[in-house]
């Protein structure tokens, strides 16, 4: 027997009569008097030990009666490589897994059904892996298209991140691994990111930045949730009471663990009263930790209750009690075909054609002689880089790959790099230096571009230029990439730009230049496959833009209004105009709108009807229509349903994404769509009560292909 078993078995002992009464019980009071008869054998020290990191991401726990300490990994590209103190990998040979691609990715692919089928499979991951606690779903709104993490967040509006991330959650957790949604709230830039103050009205945080947490939340039932490093008016999320007690706690009833971010936590009295459960960061010593020894002797002087403290280690328990403890726990499988197979299903259905007038695409393969692959970024893997989470992905397959595997083998294919890319860091981890032009391997582009039938042209950014914990400067593509697109083009005009980055990039003159352009993104260990698979015509494309590209960053409605990168306080002027809700109402046309994508076919929607035509606040609104595929593929199309409403009390957004779904839909055929919005979701927050009001009057049903084009329009009365 363990020498530790001991001890453990005496308090299994004396938990049998609570046993006894738990047998009649639902689970969650089960719990409660299992964790209650727990908490009371801690010492102190061995409460606060919970408490705490003790390492880059796991904490002690109480060895004397067997409670494990807390594993927690990122995510959430998938599990991380194992790192040592100091960050560096711990070189193992076991810690390799399945990439899955980036946030906006899954974004663009509007499928619900496979943020799940991510959030599973990475849940079996970090079961095998043995990691409890999985740092994702991450979906901060896409506020400034410059914000570093833009690729690892999912969109620029919140119902779809809910609808997204609310799945993720429920996948993950289905595999007995807590999901800890991140990062909670209102951290939508990295410069600044661990003094800045966000200044917010708070109708906008309502409308805007909260709801996708609220919804993975009490939809989701996330059981655990990562305060953000920055500050909510003036205050540090990590000790903010308003959102860490009255409204995650207290209003969504949160019953689980509150972690801070890594290095986050900026005091111990206000953290500890004002709803952070658990320290965690990774610069030892641990015991310094403002959740270690001044936690404890806080407690001792009467700062912090002893009944505040149980309450932290209660909830770690329940959180425990659901993973690391669970009674029938998932076996978990990593590196799995299955795993690949949803790793490609995602990738696949992200691709967005963003042009294609000369019908280049799909590849007729069958004709093609010889094609030139140009461009760093068709051989550029993207599972690790920069600063931040990254995998140690079991293999993935590049663009050049996949389109080697999948172009008729006597198809001359043939590479020419066309540009470096190396990004080094500055001094000040804000600010880096990237390569430039090289002539020389433009020119070797280019002779290869003239000798070939078609050329496929890889630009765009990589995971050392889109960073955590710094934003771009700019929207321009780095690495000199404009001049090498200059030169293909000026070689041969029968060419495919394929542009890969996780955020929007200045693609203006890309647009005006050439007839063909694709557009993906850090697309996960079956990058290349599925790719390919959408270039040769195998998938139609189905992704659309999760976010708006603008024609210039000054569009956007930070820029536009001056009021990005702030310093020590950052106002967000433009309220809830955030994305194409500025771009609409404001009338502004961008480079390309939110939702929007092509496909290999044509569709046309009709007969938009709703079930009614008059709704009362607790009822919900069904409308239906009719979906025909006119072209030659069969394909899958996302309707987007938007809501406008006029003549508002208060000042409203053009129109507003309420509901969406993706369909397939096969060449010649049609479908019929339902889509339900919930009338309560058309309230407004009202900043006066503090209450959504659901307006009465006339409200205009807008369903189209993208916000820029709605094809049908119907009116329905709110009573
Ligand atoms: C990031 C988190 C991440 C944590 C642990 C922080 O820098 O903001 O998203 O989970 O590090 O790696």
């Amino acid at each position: 027997m363990k020498r530790q078993a001991l001890p453990f078995l005496v308090s299994l002992l004396l938990l049998i009569p609570t046993c006894l009464v738990i047998a009649q019980t639902n689970q969650d009071e089960v719990s409660a008097q299992k964790i209650a008869a727990v908490v009371k054998q801690l010492t102190l020290e061995e409460k606060i030990a919970l408490l705490h990191a003790n390492g880059i991401f796991g904490t002690a726990g109480v060895p004397r009666l067997n409670i494990p300490g807390l594993m927690t990994d990122d995510g959430p590209l998938g599990v991380r490589e194992d790192v040592l103190e100091g960050w560096g990998s711990a070189n193992l040979k076991t810690d390799s897994a399945t990439f899955f691609p980036n946030g906006s990715a899954l974004a663009a692919t509007w499928n619900p059904a496979l943020s799940y089928d991510y959030g599973h499979a990475m849940g079996e991951e970090a079961r095998a892996r043995k990691k409890y606690i999985m740092l994702a779903p991450a979906f901060n709104i896409a506020r400034t298209p410059l914000n570093g993490r833009t690729y690892e967040y999912l969109s620029e509006d919140p119902f779809l991140n809910a609808r997204l991330a609310v799945q993720s959650v429920k996948g993950i957790q289905s595999q007995h691994i807590a999901a800890c949604v991140k990062h909670y709230a209102l951290n939508n830039q990295e410069i600044e990111r661990d003094r800045v103050s966000v200044e917010i009205d708070e109708r906008a945080m309502q409308e805007i930045y909260l709801p996708a947490f609220k919804a993975t939340i009490i939809e989701g039932n996330a059981w655990t949730i990562m305060s953000a490093y920055n500050k909510l008016r003036g205050v540090y999320c990590s000790e903010n009471p308003y959102l860490l007690k009255t409204i995650l706690k207290d209003q969504w009833g949160f019953k689980g663990i509150v972690i801070s971010d890594w290095g986050g936590t900026h005091s111990t009295v206000k953290a500890a009263n004002n709803g952070l459960d658990l320290e965690m960061g990774s610069r030892p010593p641990y015991n310094t930790y403002y959740f270690a020894d001044p936690l404890l002797k806080a407690v001792k002087e009467g700062k912090v209750t002893v009944a505040t403290i149980d309450e932290k280690v209660s909830r770690i328990l329940w959180v425990m009690y659901h993973t690391t403890l669970s009674t029938n726990p998932p076996a978990g499988s990593i590196n799995t075909a299955a795993h690949s197979k949803t790793a490609y299903n995602i990738a696949a259905e992200s691709v967005v054609l963003l042009k294609n007038e000369k019908h280049l695409l799909p590849l007729n393969t069958a004709k093609i002689k010889s094609v030139a692959i140009i461009g760093d970024n068709a051989i550029h893997t993207h599972h690790l880089g920069g600063f931040g989470a990254g995998v140690k992905a079991k293999y993935e397959i590049t663009p050049l790959k996949g389109l080697e595997n999948k172009l008729d083998k006597n198809t001359s294919i043939k590479f020419a790099q066309g540009y470096r890319a190396v990004v080094k860091s500055k001094e000040n981890v804000n600010a880096i230096e990237t390569s430039k032009a090289d002539p020389a391997l433009i020119a070797e582009a280019a002779v290869l571009a003239k000798s070939s039938e078609l050329t496929i042209l890889f630009v765009g950014g990589n995971r050392d230029y889109e960073s955590e914990s710094r934003d771009r400067p700019d929207l321009s593509l780095p690495f000199g990439e404009q001049q090498l697109v200059d030169a293909v083009l000026a070689a041969n005009s029968n060419t495919i730009i394929v542009v890969i980055g996780g955020a929007p990039y200045d693609i203006n003159k890309i647009k005006q230049q050439n007839s063909t352009i694709v557009w993906s993104w850090y697309n996960g260990s079956e990058n290349g496959n599925a790719l390919a698979d959408v270039l040769t015509g195998k998938v139609n494309p189905s992704g659309k833009l999760p976010f708006t590209f603008p024609a210039e960053l000054k569009q956007s409605p930070a820029h536009a209004l001056n009021a990005y990168p702030g310093d020590s306080v950052e106002t967000y002027k433009e309220g809830i105009l955030v994305g194409y809700r500025w771009f609409d109402t404001k009338k502004i046309t961008p480079l390309y709108p939110f939702g929007y994508g092509l496909s290999y076919t044509s569709y046309i929607y009709a007969g938009l009807k709703t079930d009614k035509s008059s709704y009362k606040t607790n009822e919900t609104i069904t409308a239906s229509l009719n979906v025909a595929n006119t072209g030659n593929y069969s394909g899958k199309e996302i309707v987007q349903l938007y809501v406008s409403k006029s003549n508002s009390a208060v000042a409203r957004a053009d129109k507003e994404l309420k509901a969406f779904t993706k369909v397939m839909v096969n060449k010649g055929g049609s479908s019929e769509v339902k889509l339900s919005i919930p009338v309560k979701d058309l309230a407004y927050y009202d900043t006066k009560t503090a209450k959504w009001v659901v307006e009465p009057g006339v409200y205009k049903i807008l369903v189209g292909s993208s916000s820029a084009q709605i094809n049908q329009t119907v009116s329905v009365t709110i009573q």
